[in-house]
C-alpha cells in the first residue's frame, strides 16, 4: 500500500503533468512567441500548491480558458509622415480576461512590439491587476510604431489614426486603455482628443494617464515609480532592512524609472546609476535628478548628455553594463530581459540585497532562479509595479465621481494598495508552501481571485 506521502506525490506530479500539457498547447498555437511563453511559463510554474488545495480550477479549465485570450485585435495603422510619404505600423489590442472588470492596461509605442510582447503584457497585466484589488481586468495594446526622432505633428497624425481603429473596441466600462513605453501625456492627449472626436461626447473614463486638466488624476506620473519602491521598503523592512544610506542601481531613464529615483532618494538612498537604451551613467556621490528630470521630460535628450553638466560621473557606452555597478538594491525600471543571468551573477558576486522589478518581467527565468537560490530579496514587477494601473483605476474613479482628489489622497492610496499587496502576495506564498517567495505567492494570490470570478460567472 501506498503511505500518504507517496500519494501526495504521485497527485503532484500528475499536476505538473498537467501544467506541461496547458503550456505546450499554450506554444504549439502560439508559435515563435518567446516572451509570451516565457510569461505563460513563469505563472503556470507557481500554480502547482494552488490547484492542489482547489481542483476545481482543474475540472473547470481554468488554465486552458485563462491562458487564452478572450480577444486579440490586430490592425493597420496609416499615416502621413512631414515629407508627406504615407507609412503603415501595425497596431495591437489584446482583450485578455475581463473576469474582474473592464480590460484595462497600457499601450506601448516601440519598433519591437509584436504579438509575442502584448500578449506577454497582457497575460501579466491579468495578475497584476488582480493583485491590486480593483475592479479591472486585463489587457495591453500597442504598435510597432517608433516615437523616436518623430516631430510633434507625426505623433499626433500616428496616435489619431491608430485611435481611429481602437476607438471601436474600448469604452470606459469595456476597456481602458494608458500609457507604457513611448506613450506618454502627450500621447495619450493626442488619442483622448480623437476618441472624443469620433464618439462625438467627453467620456473621459476611457483613457488614463489623461492630463490633470481634462481629467488625469495627480500622482498618475509617479505612481509607478514611487509604488515600485514603497513595495520594496516593505520587503526590507521585514528583513530589518531599509533604503536609508543604501547603494541604489534603477536602469531606464523614463516615466518608471524616475519616479523610482526620486522616491528612492527621498527615503535617503544614494542613487548612482541610470541608463536609457544606448548606455549607462554612473555619479558616485549620487544622480543629480533634475538634470535628469530636464534631459529626459524636457528636452527629450539622451542620458550621455547628462556627463556634460557633472564632469564627475562616469557615462558607459553599454546599457547592461549598469549591472556591475556595485549596489545594494538594484531596481530594474527600463524593458523586458534586461537582467540576464550573467548580469543576476554580477549583481550577487557584488552582494546586491534586494531587486524590485519596476519594469515588466525585466529578469530573465534564470536570473530570477539564481536570485531566489542566493536568497536575495526579489520582488516582481507583476506586484512591485502595479502602483501604476492602481492609480489608474482611481483615475477611473475619479472620473465616474466627476471630482478630483489631492496629491496627498492619492499617494497615500496608492501607499496603502502597495503595502497590502505585499501583504496578500507574502500571505499566500506563506499559505501555499513556499514562504518568503514573493514570485508563487504574487502569482497566486492573483490568479485566485481572477479564478474564482471566472468560477462564479459560468463557462463563457
Ligand atoms: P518609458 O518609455 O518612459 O521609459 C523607458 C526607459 O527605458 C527609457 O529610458 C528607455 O531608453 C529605457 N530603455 C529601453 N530599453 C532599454 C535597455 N535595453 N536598456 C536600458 N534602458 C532601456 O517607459 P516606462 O518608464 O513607462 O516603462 C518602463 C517599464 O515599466 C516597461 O517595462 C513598462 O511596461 C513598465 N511599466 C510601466 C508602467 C507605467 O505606468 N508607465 C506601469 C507598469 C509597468 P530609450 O529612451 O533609449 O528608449
Amino acid at each position: 500500500m501506498k503511505s500518504l506521502e507517496q500519494v501526495e506525490q504521485t497527485h503532484n506530479e500528475h499536476i505538473d503533468q498537467y501544467i506541461q500539457h496547458v503550456f505546450e498547447t499554450v506554444k504549439k498555437r502560439n508559435p515563435h512567441e518567446s516572451e509570451f511563453h516565457q510569461a505563460v511559463k513563469e505563472v503556470l510554474d507557481s500554480l502547482i500548491p494552488a490547484l492542489v488545495q482547489n481542483p476545481h480550477y482543474i475540472n473547470q479549465a481554468i488554465l486552458e480558458r485563462i491562458v487564452e485570450p478572450e480577444r486579440v485585435i490586430t490592425f493597420r495603422v496609416p499615416w502621413v509622415d512631414d515629407q508627406g510619404h504615407v507609412q503603415v505600423n501595425r497596431g495591437f489590442r489584446v482583450q485578455y480576461n475581463s473576469a474582474i472588470g473592464p480590460y484595462k492596461g497600457g499601450i506601448r509605442f516601440h519598433p519591437t512590439v509584436n504579438a509575442s510582447i502584448i500578449k506577454f503584457l497582457g497575460f501579466e497585466q491579468i495578475f497584476k491587476n488582480a493583485l491590486t484589488g480593483q475592479p479591472i481586468g486585463g489587457g495591453k495594446g500597442g504598435a510597432d510604431f517608433d516615437p523616436k526622432g518623430k516631430s510633434d505633428g507625426e505623433i499626433m497624425r500616428f496616435c489619431q489614426s491608430f485611435m481611429s481603429e481602437l476607438s471601436k473596441h474600448i469604452g470606459p466600462d469595456i476597456d481602458v486603455p494608458a500609457g507604457d513605453i513611448g506613450v506618454g501625456a502627450r500621447e495619450v492627449g493626442y488619442l483622448f482628443g480623437q476618441y472624443k472626436k469620433i464618439r462625438g461626447g467627453f467620456e473621459a473614463g476611457v483613457l488614463t494617464g489623461k492630463g490633470i486638466g481634462y481629467g488625469g488624476s495627480l500622482a498618475r506620473k509617479e505612481a509607478t515609480g514611487y509604488g515600485t519602491v514603497y513595495f520594496v521598503e516593505e520587503m526590507l523592512k521585514d528583513n530589518d532592512l531599509c533604503f536609508k544610506d543604501s547603494t541604489v542601481v534603477v536602469s531606464g531613464s523614463g516615466n518608471v524609472s524616475i519616479y523610482a529615483m526620486e522616491k528612492a532618494m527621498e527615503l535617503g538612498a544614494n542613487v548612482v546609476a541610470c541608463s536609457d537604451s544606448s548606455g549607462y551613467i554612473y555619479d558616485k556621490k549620487g544622480i543629480n535628478l533634475n538634470t535628469v528630470k530636464r534631459l529626459k521630460e524636457v528636452e527629450h535628450k539622451r542620458i550621455h548628455e547628462y556627463v556634460k553638466e557633472h564632469p564627475d560621473a562616469i557615462y558607459t557606452d553599454d546599457p547592461s553594463g549598469i549591472w556591475s555597478v556595485p549596489c545594494d538594491i538594484a531596481l530594474p525600471c527600463a524593458t523586458q530581459n534586461e537582467i540576464d543571468h550573467h548580469s543576476a551573477q554580477i549583481l550577487v558576486s557584488n552582494g546586491v540585497k534586494a531587486i524590485g522589478e519596476g519594469a515588466n518581467m525585466p529578469s530573465t527565468h534564470e536570473a530570477i532562479n539564481l536570485f531566489l537560490k542566493e536568497n536575495i530579496l526579489f520582488a516582481p514587477g507583476k506586484a512591485a509595479n502595479a502602483g501604476g494601473v492602481s492609480v489608474s483605476s482611481l483615475e477611473m474613479a475619479q472620473n465616474s465621481a466627476r471630482l478630483s482628489w489631492s496629491f496627498e489622497e492619492v499617494n497615500n492610496r496608492l501607499h496603502r494598495i502597495m503595502k497590502s499587496i505585499y501583504r496578500n502576495s507574502k500571505d499566500a506564498a506563506e499559505t501555499y508552501g513556499a514562504p518568503g517567495n514573493l514570485v508563487v505567492g504574487a502569482n497566486i494570490a492573483g490568479f485566485v481571485r481572477v479564478a474564482d470570478a471566472m468560477i462564479e460567472q459560468g463557462v463563457i
